[in-house]
């Protein structure tokens, strides 16, 4: 049995070969506990989300009036069976046993891109990680999310590194970027990169690992970068915001402490006090426990380091070749997070995983 384990290729689920986009509909999207990852729409051409230049990002819709009840949707979903500690013995090499919020990691730094032309939104690991990679053939297009003038995200797959450098930036509102892994593989990418939060590496990771009898591309998603995530906000967000500073006059936007603090492009900061923005943050978080990206290749966020810098763990194999190429080619300056820094990160963790418990 032990055997047969470890030489499976595919985490093995129960059988929902059966369930269609109704079953999803009826568990995830009308519980409320959709966080718009966008995986079922990736790997399905009959299900939408509405979101793009005039829309705003609506949950998943049927747009066929037949349901071939082929199961991909319910099967990739990753609200609707997690099987954690058996993808992290096949992700990571083994499973977070004693459950803790860092996840399972080979090794963590500061990081801080080298380049000048990279202004990422902490020390601009993200853009510059990509930029090794795709340089160096690792991979041949990374999958971003890039914003309009207006703030509104969506999706982009970049081939250049002049394409990469538009993604640098933490966009605060919710939007299925897994699509673009889809326009990715359209676009003839073999070795795609990703960037995306904690939810949306949950979905691919289940896409990367579940048996089940469909081509969709699998072998072809090479490396997964999570960031770390409390949480995200409505589109509706933005209208709120853009009542104190307008939103063509945003320069970038943050969370410290209790605050949201919007920068505009004369530099000024304006803070909005995190209580009063509660309403737009997406109802899909409420069931969410993974605060860094447990189950990517690399993790990034910016709590535990110090100002202008990135804290990146390194989770798997792939993550540490580019991590470690990144440094040694001189993507990226690196230094090392202090235990208070971890001791943050670990104090975060454990208040969303509580939270999370409590909307149980
Ligand atoms: C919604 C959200 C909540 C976050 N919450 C926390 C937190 O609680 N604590 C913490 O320490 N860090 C959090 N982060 C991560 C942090 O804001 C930075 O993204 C991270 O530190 C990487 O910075 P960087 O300078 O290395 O990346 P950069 O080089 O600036 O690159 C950022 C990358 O993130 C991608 N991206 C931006 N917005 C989104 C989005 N909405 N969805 C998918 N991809 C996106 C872009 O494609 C870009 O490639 C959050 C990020 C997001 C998007
Ligand atoms: S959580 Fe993701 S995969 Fe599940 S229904 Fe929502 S968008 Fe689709
Ligand atoms: S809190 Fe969880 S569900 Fe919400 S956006 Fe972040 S990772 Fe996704």
């Amino acid at each position: 049995m032990g055997t047969e384990t470890a030489n499976r290729e595919s985490v093995r689920l129960p059988t929902f070969l059966e369930l269609g986009f109704s079953a999803l509909k009826r568990e995830v999207v009308d519980k409320g506990i959709c966080s718009l990852c966008g995986t079922c729409v990736a790997f399905c051409d009959k299900i939408v989300i509405e979101a793009g230049e005039s829309k705003t990002a609506e949950l998943p819709e049927f747009v066929e009036g037949y349901d071939t009840v082929c199961g991909l949707c319910y099967t990739f979903c990753p609200r609707t069976l997690l099987p954690l500690a058996e993808l992290e013995r096949r992700i990571l090499g083994k499973e977070n046993a004693d459950e803790d919020v860092l996840g399972v990691y080979r090794s963590c730094y500061a990081l801080r891109s080298k380049r000048a032309d990279i202004s990422g939104q902490d020390g601009g690991a993200v853009t510059s990680l990509f930029a090794y990679a795709l340089e160096a053939g690792l991979i041949d297009g990374a999958v971003i999310t890039v914003s309009d003038d207006h703030w509104k995200p969506m999706t982009k797959v970049a081939t250049s590194y002049e394409t990469l450098k538009e993604g640098a930036g933490t966009k605060y509102t919710l939007y299925p970027s897994v699509v673009g892994v889809k326009d990715a593989m359209e676009n003839g990418c073999n070795a795609i990169g990703f960037v995306g939060l904690p939810c949306q590496i949950q979905g691919l990771r289940k896409v990367q690992t579940v048996e089940q009898p469909y081509e969709v591309g699998r072998e072809k998603i090479k490396l997964l970068i999570g960031l770390f995530c409390m949480e995200n906000f409505k589109e509706e967000l933005l209208a709120f915001v853009n009542k104190k500073v307008p939103l063509e006059q945003m320069q970038k936007v943050d969370i410290k402490g209790k605050e949201l603090q919007v920068y505009d492009k004369d530099g000024k900061v304006h803070a909005i006090p995190l209580d009063d923005i509660k309403e737009y943050i997406g109802d899909g978080c409420s069931v969410c426990g993974d605060y860094t990206a447990e189950l990517a290749d690399i993790s990034v966020g910016s709590v535990g380091s110090d100002g202008g810098w990135s804290t990146v763990f390194v989770r798997t194999e792939q993550g540490e070749a580019v991590v470690k190429g990144a440094i040694e080619n001189g993507y990226v300056e690196v230094a090392e997070i202090a235990d208070k820094g971890l001791g943050l990160i670990r104090r975060l963790g454990t208040r969303k995983r509580k939270n999370t418990q409590t909307n149980e």
